[in-house]
């Protein structure tokens, strides 16, 4: 056996699971097709992340959070949420909760320097870049894969987590439900005239929508997201132009705007697996489940989901029980899909029921907002879930061993 588990894919998702077991005594294998460093230094890709509170405190257990400087984990002190052009807006704030902030932001690329530069630190975890993996084979004791250079690889246990497009999900023969929504979600850094006060803008507008994030100091994160067919019509404006353009759509709030980042564009596609494992084989982050961005729950589902089967395999390496048991992945499987489920689903239909123009759409949208801003508990269970903070207690007891 030349590892305990293999992770294929050293993307947030990968890189958080290998660390939760960093602590285990497992012999560990990283497979990246990309380059040391490519993973050493990742460029800003665009996307800053929203975490809920559920993954600032996986984060700290996992000693990532305190690797992340002040300014780059901006907190959201309020939402409001806005459809077309009516000025009513349904609002989420601290002050009338028990929470200091719904949550935070930090960019992608941050979060996976922080996790590279904390895996290094641990010598049962080898990270081997440059490679893809070709071949997956499993039996009732063994999972092996060739690599890329011809090399086979055996362990007890291959974990996925390459990307919501995984070809080891295919490999293992396991399906996935996909969803192309036909948009494409434009994303980049803008400079503003006026401060934002830690207030996370999400306007429903018709045909677009447009998210605009609170980062450091005068500037906003921008996640626009519009039909495919107009996706080089907005990539192809000059930096004035789309600078002109968000700031018009965001009805100059905060006065003039300004491109401050190169753009970036994602083609929106939802998927789905429809289970998270096979034999001695499991699926993590956006491979299990590969979330549309409305809701900002890909990566804090990636990370609880990790939390959970890392919890599952630690108990058994306890127990001195087999890590890659099939009755323990069907754990891992239905615990965390009890999770993901209504959360992709319910992300869909908010994504249907938002971008849906007809007029009746328009009129229930109108009555949706109200209903949640007025009835306690409907806006107590958006914020709960929007936050992560009811499951926070129940779902990761501290078993990383670091407190
Ligand atoms: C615009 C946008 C905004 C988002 N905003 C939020 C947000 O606010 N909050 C939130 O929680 N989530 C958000 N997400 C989702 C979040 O970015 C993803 O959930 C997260 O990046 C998934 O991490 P991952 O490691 O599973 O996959 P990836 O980031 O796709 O990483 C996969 C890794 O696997 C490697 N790989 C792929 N195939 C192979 C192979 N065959 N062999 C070896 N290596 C391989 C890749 O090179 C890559 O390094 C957003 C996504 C987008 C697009």
């Amino acid at each position: 056996m030349d590892y305990d588990i293999i992770i294929v894919g050293a993307g947030p998702a990968g890189l958080s699971f290998a660390r939760s077991l960093a602590d285990s005594g497992l012999k560990i294998a990283l497979i990246e097709k990309q380059s040391e460093a490519q993973l050493a230094a990742p460029e800003f890709d665009g996307r800053d992340i929203a975490l809920t509170h559920l993954s600032v405190r996986i984060l700290k257990e996992l000693g990532i959070w305190t690797r992340f400087k002040a300014a780059d984990r901006p907190s959201i002190k309020e939402a409001k949420v806005l459809d077309g052009k009516s000025p009513y807006s349904l609002d989420f704030d601290v002050k009338k909760g028990s929470l200091e902030e719904l949550g935070y932001l930090v960019s992608n690329h941050v979060i996976r320097k922080a996790l590279f530069d904390e895996v290094q630190t641990f010598d049962n975890i080898s990270m081997r870049f440059d490679l893809a993996v070709t071949a997956l084979s499993t039996n009732d004791r063994t999972a092996s894969i060739t690599l890329s250079d011809g090399q086979v690889l055996e362990s007890r246990l291959v974990i996925a987590a390459d990307s919501r497009f995984s070809d080891l999900r295919r490999m293992a023969g396991i399906s996935a439900s996909m969803h192309d929504f036909g948009r494409v979600c434009i994303v980049c850094r803008m400079e503003h005239e006026r401060r934002h006060n830690n207030i996370a803008f999400e306007c429903f507008d018709y045909g677009r929508t447009l998210a605009v994030l609170p980062l450091a100091g005068h500037q906003s994160s921008i996640v626009l997201t519009a039909p495919m067919d107009q996706r080089d019509a907005f990539m192809g404006m000059d930096n004035d132009e789309f600078s002109r353009d968000i700031q018009h759509r965001f009805n100059s709030r905060y006065g003039e705007m300004k491109l401050a980042t190169k753009r970036f564009a994602y083609p929106l596609v939802g998927v789905h697996a429809t289970k998270f494992c096979a034999q001695r084989f499991a699926l993590v982050g956006d491979a299990a489940v590969g979330m549309h961005p409305v809701t900002a729950h890909g990566y804090n589902l990636g990370l609880s989901g990790a939390a959970i089967l890392a919890k599952e395999i630690v108990k058994a390496v306890a127990d001195e029980r087999d890590i890659g048991a099939m009755a323990l992945l069907e754990r891992y499987s239905r615990k965390h899909m009890r999770v993901t489920k209504p959360m992709y689903h319910g992300t869909n239909e908010i994504v249907k029921f938002f971008t849906d123009d007809r007029l009746p759409a328009r009129m229930a949208r109108k009555v949706a907002l109200r209903l949640a801003n007025n009835v306690p508990p409907i806006k107590n269970a958006i914020r709960s879930k929007l936050t992560q903070t009811a499951e926070g207690g129940s779902l990761l007891p501290s078993f990383f061993g670091s407190q």
